[in-house]
């Protein structure tokens, strides 16, 4: 999660941003959504909250815009009523310690430098400043360019100069160009790093002058990204609709089409409520031609037909057209319809159908079916096609496929057929790891690209992964894993291929991979092409360019040239991070009142079973929100069932989901087993916890069994926030307090792969991806629901707790349970002290893999910390000093530890 991230000449001329995760902005990025919502200028709502100090719910707002798909935060405290300075440092602390917020990059968002610069001076990550310009004249400018540059962030330069507001082409143009060229001669400002708020003013406010505004600000952009190069454009999209403030429907239509043609001329990021978009597509078509007349000018009396218009648009109501009228289309026709709205039911005889037009079974397949896989490519490559539509499309093609098999075979005999595809492609996940869901969406993706992708599955060792490949001569190889130790047998196997002389490319995917791991670490031990691919939309683009013969040596030179680029930074950063000393940050640990606590005794010391547990009940305590991502639809259940953009897709896709489900309790097609446990315990030498014998009730606090090595946040901080630790959160054992720890592990997985293969041996992969996502559903669930019943039974410290499902997902409870792996205890060895006092392999047959990887995946542990003060929180970096003791805490050598901490380590290891 924390990588780190350099900057900044870069050849390639990428947008290079982050959270705590890396933001690349280039030309395969596609558009960037800049969240809103966070602005107290845009947002009633947030401002009140903000005025009120109920800072909880406001950053409740900057999250719920990043689940909406946010992929740039834009905080805004210009407020009269407001220290803005104040209000801008408090936020951005705030979000800073929620991880699923500060992944994503902020946008420092005020008029007052003032508040930018305290916003620069505690903002991780690179930024975006919003915005500087030449409104108070060049002197003024060039200082502020300078400091951004100094802070290491990127600007919005907004088309504003002496003079006032850019508002015609011309302007624009002069603007942006005597911008740019004191940016970039003066200050020597990083041309990527330039951002050009072209302004974006209301349309069809009924002044003649306004009537150009859109059509100007697109040809701006145009000429923009023709002739300043490696600037680029964003702008506040909600601006252009002000008109029509209280008619979301209209609003939303000219929002999307104006992005439509924005995009089109160039525009790269835009700040938008990404929650209120509708598809472009589904704009209705009369409603359309009257925003695209608006917006382009088109007639005199655009504005007035527009209006008319708006009237009569109340809701948001889509006409549902439910016909079979396709079935009356020629069968080329039919069977593009059946591939894109993912219908099964008639494929067999259209296909047959098709297969007597044509002279060779072959030439359905790289005709009409190839056809109609080409569309669902384009409009998922667009983004009007979503996952789940894409691996439905896939299941129907697989079916005709199937179909034609027998027919190619005989054909074969006869030596005619001999099938073409794009590439071969072999996909493992890595030994060690146990996670597949992303690696079969990506297979998907690929077969529906006419890729032939050879899938060995998880846990394949590299001697495997690379007889196979020799065997099957593939094209390329892409390996994939979720946990961290993956990415260091990802290095074996790069290593192994140069020994073995291997020279395809190798794809890199996975939640914990990186393009900067994959940079330095990776490509340097294979001397192939080495490609950090990010999710299943971006495989296809890569492999095609790859594995073309005229451009693919270009392609991975590119490649090539970028990571080397990365490299390079990387080496140049030598300027170490700021640490702490270890003993400093233990002198500033978390302080509490332990005099004061009162620490509820469990009612039970040891571990408790719950086998064969009913999922009935555990499915009542689903999250749905992560089902949803994994299948690449953004959006918070349950709003996202009325999404305006994914809604219809989510609805479908739940629709399936609860139908699975029931069949899953109905026929017991999955087993959940788990152990919860509690042990008397105290913090011992600051950073370990030790766990005492105990037998029954009786406690021996003199016998130690075993010992929680836990980690302290060590990156320097300037004021009194404490250097967290786990630790913390269990009473010192010099206090005298008798305090507990407690510890969980839990599977739904049993029975999942047996079930998932079924379907995939049936050719259907949408089902067969559904049933792995729905049982890692379930194993969350069933660890929420053993801590509601830990906190108000087993353990008791939350007798009388009452709390709906919603307010459990959001953990509005006391206690937190982390997971080993996650940023709080990012070392996936002490899972090991987890199950030994568990007895988890034998009490809910989880096995651990030697990278303490969990199987069957749907598997969840974690501890129990009861203190109520007890949180989440990230590790992140730590230096040298704590990683040497850990590795004499652990018993480690110092190289081992290294390895294990590998992604949080905040220098470079011998
Ligand atoms: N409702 C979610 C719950 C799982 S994610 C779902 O169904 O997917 C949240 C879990 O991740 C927490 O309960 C905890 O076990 C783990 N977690 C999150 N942040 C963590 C952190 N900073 N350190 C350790 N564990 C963390």
């Amino acid at each position: 999660m924390c990588q780190t991230f350099e900057e900044n000449e870069d050849k390639s001329l990428d947008l290079y941003l982050s959270g705590l995760e890396p933001l690349v902005v280039n030309e395969t990025t596609g558009f960037v959504n800049i969240g809103e919502r966070t602005n107290v200028t845009g947002s009633r709502k947030f401002a009140r909250l903000i005025i009120e100090e109920k800072y909880e719910e406001a950053v409740a707002i900057a999250r719920d815009q990043v689940e909406n798909g946010a992929q740039i935060i834009d905080v805004n405290m210009d407020e009269g009523m407001l220290d803005g300075e104040k209000a801008m440092v408090k936020f951005l602390h705030l979000i800073a310690s929620e991880p699923d917020i500060a992944r994503v990059p902020v946008m420092i968002d005020s008029s007052k430098w003032s508040i930018i610069e305290a916003g620069l001076k505690c903002v991780q990550g690179k930024s975006i400043v919003n915005s500087i310009s030449m409104k108070e004249g060049e002197e003024s400018f060039i200082w502020q360019a300078k400091r951004v540059k100094m802070y290491g962030a990127a600007t919005i330069v907004m088309a504003f100069d002496e003079k006032g507001q850019a508002d015609s082409y011309e302007r624009r143009i002069e603007i942006v160009q005597r911008s740019y060229d004191i940016l970039v001669n003066q200050v020597k400002f990083p041309r990527q790093d330039i951002i050009f708020d072209l302004n974006i003013f209301p349309v069809a406010t009924g002044i003649d002058e306004h009537k150009n505004y859109a059509l100007d600000f697109f040809k701006a952009t145009t000429w923009v990204k023709k002739n300043l190069p490696g600037a680029r454009i964003s702008g506040g999209v909600s601006n252009v609709s002000f008109s029509f403030r209280g008619n979301n429907p209209v609003r939303e239509a000219m929002h999307s089409a104006f992005l439509y043609h924005a995009k089109k001329a160039g525009m790269d990021m835009g700040i938008v409520n990404p929650g209120m978009l509708e598809i472009y597509d589904n704009i209705p078509q009369d409603l359309l031609e009257r925003v695209e007349d608006v917006l382009l000018n088109r007639r005199d009396d655009a504005t007035e037909r527009l209006l008319e218009f708006a009237e009569n648009v109340k809701g948001g109501e889509k006409v549902n057209k439910k016909d079979d009228q396709w079935r009356s289309e020629p069968v080329h026709k039919r069977l593009e319809h059946a591939l894109v709205k993912g219908i099964t039911e008639f494929i067999e005889a259209d296909v047959e159908e098709t297969r007597q037009l044509f002279d060779k079974p072959i030439e359905v397949i790289e005709g009409p079916l190839m056809d109609g896989m080409n569309v669902v490519g384009d409009l998922f490559g667009a983004g009007k096609m979503f996952l789940p539509q894409v691996v439905k499309s896939a299941r129907v093609m697989k079916k005709a496929v199937a179909y034609l098999l027998p027919f190619i075979e005989e054909e074969k005999l006869k030596g005619g057929d001999q099938s073409k595809n794009a590439g071969k492609v072999l996909l493992a996940t890595v030994k060690g790891d146990v996670h597949d869901i992303g690696k079969n969406i990506v297979g998907v993706v690929m077969g529906c690209n006419n890729f032939e992708v050879i899938d060995m599955g998880v846990m394949v060792p590299t001697e495997k992964i690379l007889a196979k490949a020799k065997e099957e001569n593939v094209d390329v190889i892409g390996l994939s894993g979720l946990i961290t130790p993956s990415l260091d047998v990802m290095v074996g196997v790069a290593k192994s291929m140069q020994e073995e002389g291997f020279t395809m490319p190798l794809l890199i995917g996975g939640a914990t991979t990186s393009r900067i791991h994959t940079a330095v670490k990776i490509a340097t031990n294979y001397k192939g092409a080495v490609v950090h691919v990010l999710d299943a939309s971006r495989s296809v683009p890569v492999l095609s360019s790859l594995l073309n013969k005229e451009s693919g040596p270009a392609f991975s030179q590119k490649i090539y040239d970028e990571y080397q680029d990365l490299r390079e930074k990387h080496a140049g950063k030598q300027q170490k991070k700021n640490f702490a000393p270890i003993a400093e940050a233990r002198a500033n640990k978390f302080k509490t009142n332990w005099e004061e606590r009162e620490i509820t005794k469990p009612k039970f010391l040891g571990t408790k079973v719950f086998d064969n547990y009913s999922l009935e009940e555990i499915s009542a305590y689903i999250d749905w929100t992560p089902f949803f991502q994994t299948w690449q639809l953004a959006g918070r259940y349950p709003k996202i069932l009325n999404d305006e953009v994914v809604g219809e897709q989510a609805r479908a896709l739940y629709q399936d989901a609860r139908e699975m489900l029931k069949k899953i309790i109905d026929e017991k097609w999955l087993t959940a087993k788990g152990v919860i446990g509690f042990f008397p315990a105290n913090t011992i030498h600051d950073d370990d916890t030790a766990v005492y014998q105990f037998n029954g009730h009786e406690e021996n606090r003199e016998q130690v069994i075993e010992t929680l090595r836990h980690l302290r946040q060590q990156t320097k901080r300037s004021d009194k926030v404490p250097y967290l630790s786990l630790a913390d959160f269990v009473a010192p054992k010099e206090t005298g307090k008798a305090d507990y720890i407690g510890a969980f592990a839990v599977t739904t997985g049993i029975g999942a792969d047996e079930k998932a293969k079924e379907f995939a041996d049936r050719l259907d992969d949408y089902n067969s991806i559904m049933v792995k996502a729905l049982a890692d559903r379930l194993a969350e669930a069933f660890a929420e629901m053993l801590h509601k019943k830990v906190r108000k039974e087993y353990w008791g410290y939350a007798a009388d707790e009452h709390l709906e499902n919603e307010e459990l997902i959001r953990e509005a409870y006391q206690g937190i349970r982390p997971a080993p792996g996650y940023p709080a205890c990012p070392e996936h060895t002490e899972k090991a002290t987890l199950f030994r006092l568990l007895d988890a392999e034998k009490n809910a047959d989880i096995v651990l893999t030697e990278s303490f990887a969990m199987y069957p995946g749907a598997a969840v542990s974690g501890w129990y910390f009861s203190h109520p003060e007890s949180r989440y929180f990230g590790i992140s970096k730590i230096d040298k000093d704590q990683v040497t003791d850990y590795a004499r805490r652990k018993g480690m050598d110092l190289k081992t530890a290294e390895k294990w901490l590998a992604p949080n380590l905040g220098y470079d290891p011998e």
